[in-house]
Order: C-alpha cells, then sequence, then structure tokens
C-alpha cells in the first residue's frame, strides 16, 4: 500500500498505521480491494463515534462522531487514556469485566456512564472488540459508542409511567382489566387477580364478558363499533356450597392504541382494547336486600291479618252454614205437615233463619279483599331467596339445615309477585311447622328449582312427619288439617296455595313416591316470548 500518511492529521497517520499493521492486502487496486482514501473516509464519517487504541487503552484515533459526542477534539485527546471519559460512576465491576472479556479476545459490549469534555454526564453504549495480529495477539482495541442519555430518559420515563399506572391500578378497590380483541388479558391488577381465586369460575374476564354479551346482547357491539363504553351492568352470581351469593357491577371503557410492531411501521395499524372494571357490590345489595326484606316482612305482615281475618270470617260462616241447614230443613218439614198448632214455632224458625242469614251476609261483608298486583315476569329463585329469609328466624331458631339448590339460570314465568310469596311462604312455613313436631331424625329442608322447554319447577321438601296416603287428597279441601289444635290458619292454607297455583295455570301436587318427609311439587308455565334467562 502507498503510503500518503505525512498528509494526514496525527490521528490519520495512526489509523493508516494500524490498518496497514492489520490488513496490508485490503486495499490497493483490482477486485477484492477498496481504495485506501475511501475506507478512511467511511470510518471518518461514519455517524458513531470510532476510537481506536493500544494495548493499554491510549487513544491512537477518533473519527468526527467521536468528537460530536464527546467534545474532545483530536488534538486533545490523542495519546490519552480511555478513562478520560470515565466518569467514575461506574461500578469497578464493569470495567473488570470488560477488561476481562477484551483481555481474553472477546467483543465486549454494555453501557458506561461517561463524562463529556464540558463536565456532563451522559450515557455510553460501548462496543469494544480487540484487533489481533496474525500471530493471534492482540495489537488494538477499537472502541465504538453511541450516546444513548436521551433514549434512555424515554425508555425510563415511559418504565416509570407504567409503574405509575400500575401502582394506581392496583391501589385501586376494584377489580381492572385491560382485554384484548381476542379476550386476552393484557394487564390486570391485584384485586382482580382476588377475583380469579375467590370466583372459583375459570379467568373471570372471559365469564363475565359472556355474561355482558347475553345482557346486552346487540348493545354490545354497538358500543363497541362507536367505542362508548358501557355502566352500572350488574349480575348476581348464586352461592354454591359454602360459596355465598355474590353482585358484581361492570363498567367498559374501549380505546385504541396504534401497533408498535415493525409490520406497522409504513402501515398505521390499530387494535382495539377494553378496560374492563368489575365491583363487587355484594355489600350494598345485602343492605338493600334487608331493606327490602323488612318492607317484604311489613307488607306480608299485613297480608296474613288480612288472610287470617278471612280465614275466621269464612270459618264461622262455614260453622254458621251447618245449623242454618238443619233448621231450614225443620222449618220445610213443618211447612209441609201444615199444621196449626206448630205455626209459631215456624215462625221463630224463619226468624232464626232471617238473622243467621243477617249475620251470614253481614259476614260477607267483612271479608277484606287480598290486595291485586300486577303480573310481571318473576324470577322464581329471587322469590323463593327472599322467603328464606322471611323465614331465617324460625329456621334458625329450629336448627333447621337448608338445603337451597337454585337452577343458576332459570328463566322467568308470568305472575304476581305478591301471591307467589304468600304461596311459597305458606308452603315453607308448612313444612317448618311440620319439622318442629319431628322430635327425633335430622332436621333438613330442600328447596330446588328445575325447567325444561316448557315448565318452571320448584320442589320443597322436608323431613318432617309427612302427610299420610289416604289425607294426601283431603288436604287441599277447606278448613281440613292434620294438625290437632288446627293452627292458626285453620286448614285454609293449602286451599288458599292451590287457589294461587290455578291463577298461575301451575300444577301442585304431594309426591306420592317420596316417604322419607313430605315433597310438595309445584309446576308453572315458563314466560316464553321474554325466554331469556336470569342470573
Ligand atoms: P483503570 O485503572 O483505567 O482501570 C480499572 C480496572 O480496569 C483495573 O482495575 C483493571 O482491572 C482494568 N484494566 C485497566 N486497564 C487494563 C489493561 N490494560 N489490561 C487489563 N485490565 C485493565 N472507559 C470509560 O469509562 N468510557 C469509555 O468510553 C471507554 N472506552 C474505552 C474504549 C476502549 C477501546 C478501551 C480499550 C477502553 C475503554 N474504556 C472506557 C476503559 C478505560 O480504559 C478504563 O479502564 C476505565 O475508564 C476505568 O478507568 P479508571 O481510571 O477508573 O481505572
Amino acid at each position: 500500500m502507498k503510503k500518503t500518511s505525512l498528509h494526514f492529521l496525527q490521528s490519520h497517520t495512526n489509523l493508516a498505521n494500524v490498518i496497514d499493521e492489520m490488513a496490508p492486502d485490503l486495499f490497493g487496486e483490482g477486485f477484492n480491494k477498496i481504495p485506501y482514501n475511501l475506507f478512511v473516509e467511511a470510518v471518518e464519517q461514519v455517524p458513531i463515534a470510532i476510537s481506536i487504541t493500544d494495548k493499554k487503552a491510549n487513544i491512537l484515533y477518533v473519527n468526527e462522531a467521536f468528537s460530536k459526542v464527546t467534545g474532545y477534539q483530536p488534538a486533545d485527546i490523542l495519546g490519552e487514556n480511555e478513562s478520560i471519559l470515565s466518569d467514575k460512576r461506574t461500578p469497578r465491576s464493569v470495567y473488570y469485566d470488560l477488561w476481562y472479556t477484551i483481555s481474553a479476545k472477546k467483543i465486549w459490549h454494555g453501557k458506561l456512564c461517561n463524562r463529556h469534555k464540558s463536565g456532563q454526564r451522559y450515557l455510553s453504549e460501548l462496543t469494544i472488540a480487540p484487533m489481533l495480529n496474525d500471530q493471534g495477539a492482540i495489537t488494538h482495541y477499537i472502541g465504538m459508542h453511541r450516546d444513548i442519555t436521551q433514549a434512555y430518559e424515554s425508555e425510563k420515563r415511559v418504565i416509570n409511567q407504567k409503574l405509575l399506572i400500575e401502582s394506581v391500578i392496583n391501589s385501586s378497590p376494584i377489580a381492572m382489566v385491560v382485554i384484548d380483541d381476542k379476550d386476552r388479558v393484557i394487564l390486570d391488577n391485584h384485586n382482580y387477580k382476588a377475583l380469579v381465586s375467590d370466583l372459583d369460575r375459570g379467568e373471570p374476564a372471559g365469564y363475565f364478558l359472556q355474561l355482558l354479551r347475553d345482557e346486552m346482547g346487540p348493545l354490545w357491539q354497538l358500543t363497541q363499533e362507536n367505542g362508548q363504553g358501557f355502566n352500572n351492568r350488574e349480575f348476581k352470581l348464586e352461592g354454591k356450597g359454602r360459596r355465598k351469593t355474590r353482585w358484581f357491577s361492570c363498567a367498559g371503557n374501549w380505546f385504541v392504541e396504534n401497533e408498535v410492531n415493525a409490520d406497522a411501521f409504513f402501515e398505521n395499524t390499530s387494535k382495539q382494547y377494553l378496560i374492563l372494571t368489575i365491583t363487587d357490590i355484594t355489600r350494598q345489595r345485602r343492605q338493600m336486600e334487608e331493606l327490602h326484606i323488612q318492607s317484604l316482612k311489613t307488607t306480608m305482615a299485613e297480608d296474613e291479618r288480612v288472610r287470617s281475618i278471612r280465614e275466621t270470617l269464612l270459618g264461622a260462616m262455614h260453622q254458621i252454614q251447618m245449623p242454618m241447614n238443619q233448621i231450614r230443613a225443620a222449618e220445610q218439614l213443618l211447612k209441609h205437615k201444615g199444621e196449626a198448632q206448630h205455626t209459631g214455632l215456624l215462625d221463630s224458625l224463619q226468624q232464626i233463619q232471617q238473622s243467621g242469614e243477617a249475620a251470614i251476609s253481614t259476614m260477607q261483608n267483612c271479608i277484606p279483599e287480598i290486595l291485586q298486583t300486577a303480573v310481571i315476569p318473576v324470577n322464581l329463585n329471587q322469590l323463593l331467596h327472599e322467603v328464606l329469609l322471611l323465614s331465617e328466624q324460625k329456621l334458625l331458631s329450629l336448627d333447621i339445615e337448608v338445603h337451597w339448590c337454585p337452577l343458576p339460570e332459570l328463566p322467568t314465568m308470568l305472575g304476581s309477585e305478591n301471591r307467589l310469596r304468600i304461596l311459597f311462604k305458606q308452603l315453607i312455613d308448612n313444612a317448618i311447622d311440620a319439622l318442629s313436631t319431628n322430635e327425633s331424625g335430622e332436621q333438613r329442608l330442600k328447596i330446588a328449582t328445575e325447567t325444561d322447554s316448557e315448565l318452571v319447577y320448584v320442589c320443597i321438601e322436608d323431613s318432617g312427619p309427612g302427610i299420610p296416603l289416604e289425607k294426601r287428597a283431603k288436604v287441599f279441601e277447606p278448613f281440613y288439617t292434620t294438625r290437632p289444635m288446627g293452627g292458626n290458619q285453620a286448614g285454609m292454607g293449602l286451599v288458599m296455595a292451590k287457589e294461587i297455583i290455578n291463577q298461575h295455570q301451575g300444577f301442585i301436587e304431594i309426591d306420592p313416591d317420596y316417604d322419607q318427609g313430605c315433597r310438595v311439587k309445584i309446576s308453572f308455565p315458563l314466560h316464553k316470548q321474554t325466554a331469556k334467562r336470569g342470573i
């Protein structure tokens, strides 16, 4: 190679020497050779800070980018050690690793804290490669570095923002989860993670998304397309075994994020995500439920008062009717005989009859009306749950074990909530009364709901003494009771129950195959128009 080093600055001379020593055949003319000047210009202008040192890191050559990054011109730095750039904040272990690697003839790559000529610190991303001679001995090192302070600061800022966002969402008392367009969980918080084990229904996000899609129907897609979001979608998760019933309120907001992968560099693509918040509102709902039960207790007490007046009056009318019939028969007999000496008796019989009829008619007028309520779609699970709560005190005091087995997604039926509540209260009270007479054995009350394509079923089963076979048809007759004292409803409870069931086109039977107590089976036609399932 023809040396023109005399015309170069000292650094270029050094570069020429190094190149000459390392690759004597690289430059010249012909195939596989590049012009020497072209190579020097390329190294000179490459936008990466390049330095070449001897074995002790004394600087022999720096390019233009090196001067730009470090602030040192070749005249300032040639002959100096690279340690001139050291900020001394870089831990010794990093230098140790650096030297350990390059001394072993390997390439070292890492980050150092450097000091600019002005004294300002910058973060350097540095690669050092050893240069070996023909004998494989290290003769020089080549260092290439760039200032990554800004990139590092932006990266740190993003990480800090992410940490901030994470700590904010983690401190939220609400379960939060970010879901992508394939229903995959991208980000969640502590409260969401707690739901995973609490609910035992797989991934809670998937479960709630299904409930939301079912409940919102076409509205779901509409809000998604418009990016509108939704609020206050409440769901009841029926308790099973030891798990108690819980209520949750869901809200969601969609947001669009531009893709950051290489595919999206020239073609802007984006993805839609959903931020779903799930709030446990069990406590609030329980409080509301307690208030509702309190008001139901008041209404039910009033209903019961009305019913007991009705039944007392009906009972009295029933009782009077019998002697009245006998008097009427006697009157007919006397009239038939037509004997004059009985005229006085006949008159007084007629008077008794008239005053009896007047008494019956007065009583008839005094019979209070049962309040009529609107016919609406009714979820029997909800109703039975309320009736169980109404009877909670009695059940606890008698130590009755309740097996509540609702079908989780029971279709609704059309009916009067008030009347149906009276019906189930009557049947459950009957079961409790039967269990209270049962001195030995287990005290068990089981209430289950079921459905098929036509009907909804309720089964109320107790482990009491049961109803003897011959009395099963009679219990639905007025004023018939199996209890010795008659009870406070004097045998009208099941009459009224049957009447309510008839009003709802339902059917009631005492299960003939059950001999462990009494099992009452009731069925109603389900509400087909809106056969949407309750939760
Ligand atoms: P030093 O006394 O220089 O070295 C600290 C430790 O490094 C020593 O304890 C020893 O374990 C090891 N060490 C030093 N010299 C040698 C050697 N010749 N052989 C084996 N081990 C040795 N440093 C920067 O801070 N910024 C840079 O940009 C930078 N660029 C470099 C580029 C090249 C090509 C090379 C070869 C080195 C570069 N260095 C750089 C490392 C630099 O030479 C110093 O080692 C470092 O700055 C620490 O300086 P010091 O004065 O604190 O300690």
